[in-house]
């Protein structure tokens, strides 16, 4: 007993003390999402005693591809794109995930996001492991044609390494279904044949699933409402702010408002909008439709991330980009649940000051797995060539969310480690059981 509370505290130590250093750029403190999944699944693996050998097979993606892809411009000039796709691990299934098109994209941090990919799956009990892609651009200079071109580009460059049995795509920061559109038909074309469960996230009248929109928001929802009952809290009436207000921020912020959720406060990249007696998000929505960005809604304009991430309210949602929780914002966080809806928000220092402030986190490759798991469904929909309704496919997203965060929280209880630590306890656990039964860990 004595042996194992110290074997506990030696665990929470490496946590907490072997995090990778910060990086601190014109003041921002930026920490490398490849060096915090690989430290956190090393603590994982020694905290399970696991076989010599897991750590290394799991610390890097087994393959990472690197592209060039050249685009004529509407000028008449070439421009060439960077892009890589990385698969971290087929030992489960197929690696999957998503696609993000931002100028600040790198190989790190593809590589990182394909492993919370491999953990969420895991957690999710999804038959796939990881895969993530990014191309290097900023999407909003280019024209949709621009657009259209870089997306098949990209999709020629990976034929070799992608499909239904292989590596899956879908949308992530900065594309659509409309991209996956186009990024089905390329490969399609390649083949010869239609393929449709190459691609997730495709519009719907292409074998995309209904709800998958929807769904990574929903997730999130579906997990703040286990978290709520777990500390005996009533969702409705409670407050809430989100940062980000795209796919999944929107999502979530409609959903919360209609369990009766006062969602006081949003930012987006444009800036941000607050108001104490709950905004109205679907007026919103109407507003960012044709503005596109939050900012300038009625008087309730300048509403900055710092204020959001300080808000007086009771859950805060980052859903936009990674490193926002860190060691200058977590100390000020007021809410009590926090839902990282984005993958990889919160840097080593922010979660450290959420749990010493005893602020309940869910942690991102459980909150924002409703995203792969309706990928999943699409996938399964495809292949058995059926189309389930929206009302089927949100309640098996319901069985699946809520049956993860109670195997992540039975976790949590049973080895009195954080939500987090519980979280890559349960996927690393899973991908080992696999990682032996096919015989590459004795
Ligand atoms: P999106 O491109 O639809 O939206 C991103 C939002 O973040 C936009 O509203 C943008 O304005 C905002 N944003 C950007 N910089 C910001 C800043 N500095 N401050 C405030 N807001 C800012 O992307 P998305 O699909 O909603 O993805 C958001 C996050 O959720 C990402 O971390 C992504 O990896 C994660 N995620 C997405 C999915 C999915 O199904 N789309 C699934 C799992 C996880």
């Amino acid at each position: 007993m004595a042996e194992e509370s110290n074997r506990k505290k030696e665990v929470a130590h490496s946590l907490k003390s072997e995090m990778p250093a910060k990086e601190v750029k014109d003041g921002v403190e930026i920490s490398n999402p490849l060096e915090i999944v690989q430290r956190l699944i090393e603590v994982a693996v020694n905290d399970l005693d696991l076989p010599e050998g897991t750590f290394e097979i799991l610390k890097k993606p087994k393959r990472i591809m690197k592209v060039s892809i050249p685009v004529r411009m509407d000028d008449g000039t070439y421009r060439e794109f960077e892009g890589f796709r990385s698969q971290h691990i087929d030992v489960l299934g197929p690696t999957k995930g998503g696609v993000r098109f931002h100028p600040k994209v790198t190989e790190d941090e593809v590589a990182a996001l394909s492993m919370w990919m491999s953990l969420k799956s895991a957690i999710l009990g999804i038959p796939y492991g990881g895969g993530k892609g990014g191309i290097v651009v900023n999407p909003k200079e280019l024209s949709e044609r621009e657009l259209e071109e870089l997306s098949r580009g990209f999709i020629r460059e990976l034929e070799p390494i992608m499909g239904p049995e292989k590596d899956i795509p879908a949308p992530d920061v900065n594309t659509t279904p409309e991209i996956m559109g186009w990024m089905i038909d390329e490969f399609s074309r390649l083949k010869g044949k239609n393929v449709p469960g190459t691609v997730t996230g495709k519009p719907i009248i292409l074998g995309g699933s209904e709800g998958r929109v929807e769904a990574t928001g929903r997730g999130v929802v579906f997990t703040i409402a286990e978290a709520a009952e777990r500390l005996g809290l009533q969702l409705e009436g409670m407050t809430a702010v989100v940062q980000g207000f795209g796919n999944v921020g929107s999502v979530t912020a409609q959903l919360l408002a209609e369990r009766g959720v006062k969602v006081v406060g949003i930012t987006d990249a444009g800036g941000g909008v607050y108001h104490g007696d709950g905004l109205d998000v679907e007026d919103l929505l109407r507003y960012v439709k044709e503005k596109g960005t939050v900012s300038g809604y009625r008087d309730f304009d300048g509403f900055s991330n710092d204020e959001l991430f300080s808000a007086d309210c009771d859950i805060l949602v980052p859903a936009a980009l990674e490193n926002q929780i860190t060691a200058e914002t977590g100390p000020k966080i007021k809410a009590k649940i926090v839902a990282e809806a984005a993958n990889g928000p919160t840097t080593p220092d922010g979660n450290a000051a959420m749990e010493q402030n005893g602020v309940f986190v869910i942690p991102d490759i459980l909150c924002n797995a409703g995203g792969v798991t309706v990928s999943y469904f699409e996938w399964v929909q495809n292949t058995t060539h059926l189309a389930w309704t929206e009302q089927e496919v949100n309640e098996r997203l319901h069985t699946e969310m809520t049956q993860a965060f109670e195997d992540v929280f039975r976790m949590k209880e049973q080895k009195n480690v954080s939500m987090r630590e519980a979280a890559y306890l349960v996927g690393v656990e899973r991908i080992a059981d696999a990682m032996k039964a096919r015989g590459w860990i004795k």
